[in-house]
Protein backbone atom coordinates (compact mmCIF):
# COMPACT_ATOMS: atom_id res chain seq x y z
CA UNK A 1 0.00 0.00 0.00
CA UNK A 2 1.13 3.45 -0.48
CA UNK A 3 -0.26 6.58 1.31
CA UNK A 4 -2.52 8.81 0.35
CA UNK A 5 -0.49 12.38 0.37
CA UNK A 6 -1.83 14.97 2.73
CA UNK A 7 -0.59 17.99 0.40
CA UNK A 8 -0.35 21.17 2.27
CA UNK A 9 1.24 23.34 -0.35
CA UNK A 10 -1.90 22.49 -2.28
CA UNK A 11 -4.26 23.46 0.58
CA UNK A 12 -2.22 26.35 1.62
CA UNK A 13 -2.75 27.41 -2.07
CA UNK A 14 -6.37 27.17 -1.50
CA UNK A 15 -6.78 28.45 2.07
CA UNK A 16 -5.04 32.25 0.99
CA UNK A 17 -6.48 32.59 -2.04
CA UNK A 18 -10.23 32.37 0.40
CA UNK A 19 -8.70 34.68 2.55
CA UNK A 20 -7.00 36.97 -0.36
CA UNK A 21 -10.84 37.31 -1.22
CA UNK A 22 -11.97 38.16 2.06
CA UNK A 23 -8.88 40.76 2.74
CA UNK A 24 -10.44 42.33 -0.41
CA UNK A 25 -13.58 42.44 1.30
CA UNK A 26 -12.57 44.07 4.82
CA UNK A 27 -10.35 46.84 2.87
CA UNK A 28 -13.67 47.86 0.92
CA UNK A 29 -14.99 48.71 4.45
CA UNK A 30 -12.16 50.83 5.40
CA UNK A 31 -10.07 47.89 7.54
CA UNK A 32 -6.97 46.88 6.28
CA UNK A 33 -5.65 43.49 8.21
CA UNK A 34 -2.00 44.37 9.33
CA UNK A 35 0.61 42.15 11.00
CA UNK A 36 3.60 43.36 12.69
CA UNK A 37 6.87 41.10 13.08
CA UNK A 38 9.30 41.25 15.70
CA UNK A 39 12.92 40.18 14.99
CA UNK A 40 15.34 40.28 17.59
CA UNK A 41 18.89 39.01 16.94
CA UNK A 42 19.88 37.14 13.83
CA UNK A 43 19.25 33.43 13.90
CA UNK A 44 19.30 32.74 9.95
CA UNK A 45 16.18 30.20 10.37
CA UNK A 46 14.51 32.89 12.33
CA UNK A 47 15.35 35.37 9.62
CA UNK A 48 13.81 33.14 7.04
CA UNK A 49 10.57 32.56 8.99
CA UNK A 50 9.96 36.35 9.37
CA UNK A 51 10.99 36.91 5.42
CA UNK A 52 8.47 34.35 4.53
CA UNK A 53 5.38 35.65 7.02
CA UNK A 54 5.96 38.74 5.60
CA UNK A 55 5.94 37.97 2.05
CA UNK A 56 2.99 35.86 2.91
CA UNK A 57 1.22 39.20 4.56
CA UNK A 58 1.59 40.68 1.06
CA UNK A 59 0.52 38.23 -1.52
CA UNK A 60 -2.35 38.01 0.21
CA UNK A 61 -3.25 42.42 0.38
CA UNK A 62 -2.44 42.53 3.89
CA UNK A 63 -0.12 44.95 5.70
CA UNK A 64 3.14 44.52 7.45
CA UNK A 65 5.23 45.62 9.64
CA UNK A 66 8.43 44.53 10.24
CA UNK A 67 10.86 45.27 13.70
CA UNK A 68 14.37 44.28 13.94
CA UNK A 69 16.42 44.55 17.11
CA UNK A 70 19.47 43.10 17.55
CA UNK A 71 20.90 40.31 19.71
CA UNK A 72 22.27 42.70 22.80
CA UNK A 73 19.01 44.66 22.70
CA UNK A 74 17.49 45.74 25.89
CA UNK A 75 14.51 43.44 26.89
CA UNK A 76 12.51 47.13 27.48
CA UNK A 77 13.36 48.34 24.76
CA UNK A 78 11.10 45.49 23.16
CA UNK A 79 8.73 45.51 25.61
CA UNK A 80 8.37 49.29 24.76
CA UNK A 81 7.55 48.08 21.47
CA UNK A 82 5.27 45.88 21.64
CA UNK A 83 3.15 48.38 24.37
CA UNK A 84 3.12 50.59 21.21
CA UNK A 85 1.96 48.32 18.86
CA UNK A 86 -0.69 47.42 21.22
CA UNK A 87 -2.29 50.72 21.22
CA UNK A 88 -1.91 50.99 17.61
CA UNK A 89 -5.43 50.36 16.10
CA UNK A 90 -4.13 49.80 12.33
CA UNK A 91 -2.15 46.98 14.22
CA UNK A 92 -4.57 43.40 14.15
CA UNK A 93 -1.83 41.05 15.13
CA UNK A 94 1.62 41.15 17.07
CA UNK A 95 4.01 38.21 16.60
CA UNK A 96 7.66 38.05 18.99
CA UNK A 97 9.36 35.85 16.00
CA UNK A 98 10.99 32.66 18.89
CA UNK A 99 13.83 31.70 20.04
CA UNK A 100 14.70 35.22 22.17
CA UNK A 101 18.58 35.39 23.26
CA UNK A 102 18.90 35.06 26.86
CA UNK A 103 18.70 38.17 28.90
CA UNK A 104 14.82 38.11 27.87
CA UNK A 105 12.29 36.41 29.55
CA UNK A 106 10.16 34.50 26.83
CA UNK A 107 7.14 34.40 28.70
CA UNK A 108 6.72 38.00 29.67
CA UNK A 109 6.87 38.90 26.00
CA UNK A 110 4.44 36.58 24.89
CA UNK A 111 2.12 38.02 27.77
CA UNK A 112 3.39 41.26 27.04
CA UNK A 113 1.19 41.27 24.10
CA UNK A 114 -2.51 42.19 24.01
CA UNK A 115 -4.75 39.12 23.59
CA UNK A 116 -6.47 40.41 21.06
CA UNK A 117 -3.84 40.76 18.65
CA UNK A 118 -1.58 37.58 19.94
CA UNK A 119 -2.41 35.44 16.55
CA UNK A 120 0.26 33.06 17.41
CA UNK A 121 -2.09 32.27 20.28
CA UNK A 122 0.95 31.83 22.32
CA UNK A 123 -0.67 34.19 25.14
CA UNK A 124 -1.36 32.00 28.70
CA UNK A 125 -5.27 33.49 28.23
CA UNK A 126 -5.78 32.43 24.37
CA UNK A 127 -4.26 28.78 25.65
CA UNK A 128 -6.81 28.77 28.73
CA UNK A 129 -9.68 29.90 26.47
CA UNK A 130 -8.61 27.10 23.94
CA UNK A 131 -8.46 24.20 27.10
CA UNK A 132 -11.94 25.88 27.93
CA UNK A 133 -13.26 25.72 24.01
CA UNK A 134 -14.02 29.06 23.60
CA UNK A 135 -13.49 31.67 21.28
CA UNK A 136 -9.27 32.39 20.99
CA UNK A 137 -6.45 32.76 18.23
CA UNK A 138 -5.36 28.85 17.80
CA UNK A 139 -1.82 28.16 17.78
CA UNK A 140 -1.00 28.25 14.02
CA UNK A 141 1.20 24.76 13.14
CA UNK A 142 -1.97 22.65 15.31
CA UNK A 143 -4.53 24.12 13.70
CA UNK A 144 -3.21 24.03 10.10
CA UNK A 145 -3.06 20.06 11.14
CA UNK A 146 -6.59 20.45 11.96
CA UNK A 147 -6.79 21.47 8.29
CA UNK A 148 -5.04 18.84 6.87
CA UNK A 149 -7.07 16.64 8.40
CA UNK A 150 -10.52 17.81 7.61
CA UNK A 151 -9.56 18.51 3.77
CA UNK A 152 -8.06 15.12 3.91
CA UNK A 153 -11.09 13.55 5.10
CA UNK A 154 -9.27 11.60 7.77
CA UNK A 155 -12.51 11.05 10.58
CA UNK A 156 -10.81 12.53 13.77
CA UNK A 157 -14.32 11.88 15.91
CA UNK A 158 -14.09 8.41 18.13
CA UNK A 159 -10.25 8.14 16.45
CA UNK A 160 -7.53 7.26 18.55
CA UNK A 161 -4.89 10.03 18.32
CA UNK A 162 -1.53 9.82 19.59
CA UNK A 163 0.25 12.90 19.71
CA UNK A 164 4.04 12.85 20.40
CA UNK A 165 5.80 15.93 21.68
CA UNK A 166 4.37 18.15 24.43
CA UNK A 167 5.69 21.54 23.56
CA UNK A 168 3.41 24.87 24.62
CA UNK A 169 3.79 25.45 19.89
CA UNK A 170 2.97 22.44 18.82
CA UNK A 171 2.22 18.98 21.55
CA UNK A 172 0.21 20.36 24.09
CA UNK A 173 -2.28 22.93 21.74
CA UNK A 174 -2.48 20.05 19.23
CA UNK A 175 -3.58 17.71 22.02
CA UNK A 176 -6.50 20.18 22.71
CA UNK A 177 -8.09 20.71 19.57
CA UNK A 178 -7.54 16.82 18.79
CA UNK A 179 -9.72 16.26 22.16
CA UNK A 180 -12.00 18.90 21.48
CA UNK A 181 -12.83 17.29 18.13
CA UNK A 182 -13.58 14.15 19.03
CA UNK A 183 -10.69 12.06 19.78
CA UNK A 184 -9.15 9.76 22.16
CA UNK A 185 -5.93 11.60 22.60
CA UNK A 186 -2.65 10.07 24.52
CA UNK A 187 0.83 12.19 24.20
CA UNK A 188 3.72 11.02 24.57
CA UNK A 189 7.16 12.54 24.96
CA UNK A 190 10.54 11.61 26.10
CA UNK A 191 10.05 9.94 29.06
CA UNK A 192 7.38 7.94 27.40
CA UNK A 193 7.72 4.11 28.16
CA UNK A 194 7.87 1.62 24.90
CA UNK A 195 6.69 4.65 22.76
CA UNK A 196 5.74 1.87 19.72
CA UNK A 197 2.72 0.42 21.84
CA UNK A 198 1.48 3.98 21.72
CA UNK A 199 1.93 4.91 17.99
CA UNK A 200 1.04 1.18 16.91
CA UNK A 201 -2.69 1.51 17.69
CA UNK A 202 -2.66 5.38 17.11
CA UNK A 203 -5.41 5.97 13.70
CA UNK A 204 -4.25 9.21 13.84
CA UNK A 205 -0.42 9.92 14.53
CA UNK A 206 0.96 13.34 15.23
CA UNK A 207 4.92 13.29 15.41
CA UNK A 208 6.58 16.95 16.77
CA UNK A 209 9.92 15.67 17.94
CA UNK A 210 13.14 17.27 16.29
CA UNK A 211 14.86 14.09 15.46
CA UNK A 212 15.20 13.53 11.89
CA UNK A 213 13.13 10.37 10.26
CA UNK A 214 12.81 9.14 14.21
CA UNK A 215 9.43 7.04 13.40
CA UNK A 216 9.35 4.03 11.07
CA UNK A 217 6.82 2.33 9.21
CA UNK A 218 6.84 -0.59 11.58
CA UNK A 219 5.92 1.86 14.06
CA UNK A 220 2.68 2.47 12.40
CA UNK A 221 -0.88 1.34 12.52
CA UNK A 222 -1.73 0.40 8.69
CA UNK A 223 -3.54 2.76 7.06
CA UNK A 224 -3.43 5.13 9.89
CA UNK A 225 -3.18 9.21 9.38
CA UNK A 226 -0.02 10.29 10.05
CA UNK A 227 1.20 14.12 10.27
CA UNK A 228 4.57 15.09 10.29
CA UNK A 229 5.15 18.31 11.77
CA UNK A 230 9.50 17.80 11.88
CA UNK A 231 11.47 20.20 10.06
CA UNK A 232 15.13 18.63 10.46
CA UNK A 233 18.22 18.34 8.28
CA UNK A 234 18.84 15.00 6.97
CA UNK A 235 22.19 13.86 9.18
CA UNK A 236 25.86 13.41 7.52
CA UNK A 237 26.54 9.99 6.16
CA UNK A 238 22.94 9.24 5.35
CA UNK A 239 21.65 9.59 1.36
CA UNK A 240 20.36 12.92 1.00
CA UNK A 241 22.74 14.50 3.45
CA UNK A 242 21.72 17.87 4.36
CA UNK A 243 18.23 18.07 2.87
CA UNK A 244 14.55 19.18 4.89
CA UNK A 245 13.29 16.06 6.75
CA UNK A 246 10.98 15.14 8.78
CA UNK A 247 10.51 13.22 12.17
CA UNK A 248 8.98 10.48 10.40
CA UNK A 249 10.92 8.23 8.00
CA UNK A 250 8.96 8.82 5.01
CA UNK A 251 9.72 5.98 2.47
CA UNK A 252 8.91 3.34 5.19
CA UNK A 253 5.91 5.00 6.60
CA UNK A 254 4.09 5.21 3.46
CA UNK A 255 3.74 2.08 3.05
CA UNK A 256 2.06 1.11 5.43
CA UNK A 257 0.11 4.63 6.37
CA UNK A 258 -2.99 5.39 4.59
CA UNK A 259 -2.29 9.24 4.46
CA UNK A 260 0.58 11.01 5.09
CA UNK A 261 2.03 14.52 4.56
CA UNK A 262 5.48 15.08 3.07
CA UNK A 263 8.34 17.49 4.27
CA UNK A 264 8.41 19.51 2.72
CA UNK A 265 4.87 20.77 1.40
CA UNK A 266 2.70 19.05 4.48
CA UNK A 267 2.92 21.00 7.77
CA UNK A 268 5.16 23.91 6.76
CA UNK A 269 3.13 25.91 4.42
CA UNK A 270 0.14 25.58 6.27
CA UNK A 271 1.28 26.96 9.56
CA UNK A 272 1.92 30.67 7.77
CA UNK A 273 -1.36 30.09 6.54
CA UNK A 274 -2.91 29.61 9.51
CA UNK A 275 -1.41 32.98 10.87
CA UNK A 276 -2.91 35.29 8.25
CA UNK A 277 -5.98 33.58 9.05
CA UNK A 278 -5.84 34.56 12.20
CA UNK A 279 -4.79 38.12 11.01
CA UNK A 280 -7.94 38.68 9.10
CA UNK A 281 -10.06 37.38 12.04
CA UNK A 282 -8.31 39.56 14.25
CA UNK A 283 -9.37 42.81 11.65
CA UNK A 284 -12.59 41.12 11.56
CA UNK A 285 -13.56 41.50 15.25
CA UNK A 286 -11.98 44.86 15.00
CA UNK A 287 -14.39 45.72 12.40
CA UNK A 288 -17.05 44.22 13.85
CA UNK A 289 -16.38 46.25 17.35
CA UNK A 290 -16.43 49.27 14.97
CA UNK A 291 -19.47 48.49 13.74
CA UNK A 292 -17.77 48.79 10.03
P1 LIG B 1 10.40 20.97 21.27
O1 LIG B 1 9.92 22.13 22.02
O2 LIG B 1 11.87 20.65 21.23
O3 LIG B 1 9.64 19.67 21.83
C1 LIG B 1 9.99 18.39 21.40
C2 LIG B 1 9.11 17.39 22.11
O4 LIG B 1 9.46 16.09 21.64
C3 LIG B 1 9.28 17.39 23.62
O5 LIG B 1 8.02 17.29 24.25
C4 LIG B 1 10.12 16.14 23.88
O6 LIG B 1 9.83 15.51 25.11
C5 LIG B 1 9.69 15.24 22.74
N1 LIG B 1 10.72 14.27 22.41
C6 LIG B 1 12.02 14.52 22.14
N2 LIG B 1 12.66 13.36 21.90
C7 LIG B 1 11.75 12.37 22.01
C8 LIG B 1 11.80 10.96 21.89
N3 LIG B 1 12.94 10.32 21.62
N4 LIG B 1 10.67 10.25 22.08
C9 LIG B 1 9.50 10.87 22.38
N5 LIG B 1 9.39 12.21 22.51
C10 LIG B 1 10.50 12.94 22.33
O7 LIG B 1 9.96 21.03 19.73
P2 LIG B 1 8.70 21.74 19.02
O8 LIG B 1 8.88 23.21 19.03
O9 LIG B 1 7.42 21.16 19.52
O10 LIG B 1 8.95 21.24 17.52
C11 LIG B 1 8.97 19.87 17.18
C12 LIG B 1 9.39 19.72 15.73
O11 LIG B 1 8.43 20.38 14.91
C13 LIG B 1 10.72 20.36 15.35
O12 LIG B 1 11.33 19.59 14.33
C14 LIG B 1 10.35 21.73 14.80
O13 LIG B 1 11.31 22.21 13.89
C15 LIG B 1 9.07 21.36 14.10
N6 LIG B 1 8.15 22.48 13.94
C16 LIG B 1 7.62 22.67 12.70
C17 LIG B 1 6.71 23.67 12.48
C18 LIG B 1 6.13 23.81 11.11
O14 LIG B 1 5.57 24.84 10.80
N7 LIG B 1 6.23 22.79 10.27
C19 LIG B 1 6.31 24.53 13.51
C20 LIG B 1 6.82 24.31 14.79
C21 LIG B 1 7.74 23.27 14.98
P3 LIG B 1 10.13 16.21 26.54
O15 LIG B 1 9.05 17.23 26.72
O16 LIG B 1 10.04 15.07 27.50
O17 LIG B 1 11.50 16.80 26.43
Amino acid sequence: MSARILDGNALSADVRAGLAESVKEIKARGVTPCLAVILVGDNPASAVYVRNKVIGCEKAGMRSLRFDFPADADPKVVLDKIAELNADDGVHGILVQLPLPPQFDEKEVLEAISVDKDVDGFHAENVGRLSQGQRAFFPCTPHGVMKLLEAGKVEVSGADAVVIGRSNIVGKPMAMLLTQAGATVTVCHSKTRDLASHTRRADILIVAIGRPMFITGDMIKPGAAVIDVGMNRVPAGLPNEGKLCGDVDFDSAREVAGAITPVPGGVGPMTITMLLANTLESAERQAERQGV
